[in-house]
């Protein structure tokens, strides 16, 4: 059975900034920080590493129970602007042809990889109607480190199937160098597909087994991901 891991910002959706304006409500509801994502990296990043590092370069204290309380804050805020008419929120070219043809092939686990909170992805894949494609997951919840998830995805499919997942069956797709250096350490598949703010270019440079520019040759991918 192939096991496909799918990130979630830059290659399945955009969310037209949803996600970074309800971070950043959060952070000024919370901590009283204006812009406060403005000089700080999104991409690849998981949502609990962006807090901290915010924090620490504000020098606040990362107190638990805050982090918590501003996870509840971006749910809510999340769940208000992805719901907003924004330039550029939209599904990514070809996703949905893809999910259907993947969900329609026999041997197929899909599934995601992602470093938004478990909610918060949900929430953005629900505004889409494409949350019932994925059962098995791996999230920030889960670790805060990206490259981590990999074996907790891995986990979580043996639970289901009652076996270990093939390396060589697993697949990570996603749109940013980290997506693929997240899943070389583990033997697993790596696709790149540079529909986020990575060209083709920069993708190739970290040598993804396969690279498209983005997911509408339905036919083709599905054939890379089930071959
Ligand atoms: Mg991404």
């Amino acid at each position: 059975m192939n096991f496909l891991l799918f990130d979630i910002d830059g290659t399945l959706l955009l969310s037209g900034g949803a996600g970074k304006v309800a971070m950043e409500r959060s952070f000024e509801t919370v901590w009283g920080i204006r812009d406060a994502l403005r000089t700080v990296p999104l991409m690849g990043r998981t949502d609990p590493a962006i807090v901290r590092q915010v924090l620490r370069e504000a020098d606040l204290p990362q107190e638990d129970s805050q982090i918590e309380k501003f996870r509840e804050y971006y749910f809510w805020y999340l769940e208000e602007e992805i719901g907003k008419d924004r330039p550029g929120k939209a599904l990514c070219p070809g996703v949905l042809p893809l999910l259907n043809a993947l969900s329609g092939t026999p041997n197929v686990e899909l599934g995601l990889l992602t470093g938004n909170w478990r909610y918060g992805g949900l929430l953005k894949l629900r505004h889409f109607g494409i949350d019932g494609f994925f059962r098995i997951g791996a999230y920030a919840d889960d670790s805060m480190d990206r490259d981590a998830l990999v074996p907790v995805a891995m986990d979580r499919f043996r639970q289901t199937h009652g076996m270990n997942p093939a390396p060589e069956k697993v697949f990570v797709i996603g749109d940013t160098p980290f997506d693929i250096r997240c899943g070389k350490p583990h033997g697993v598949r790596t696709v790149a597909v540079a529909t986020g703010v990575h060209s083709a270019g920069e993708l190739q440079a970290e040598s993804p087994d396969w690279l498209f520019a983005d997911l509408t040759a339905t036919d083709e991918v599905v054939k890379a991901l089930t071959g």
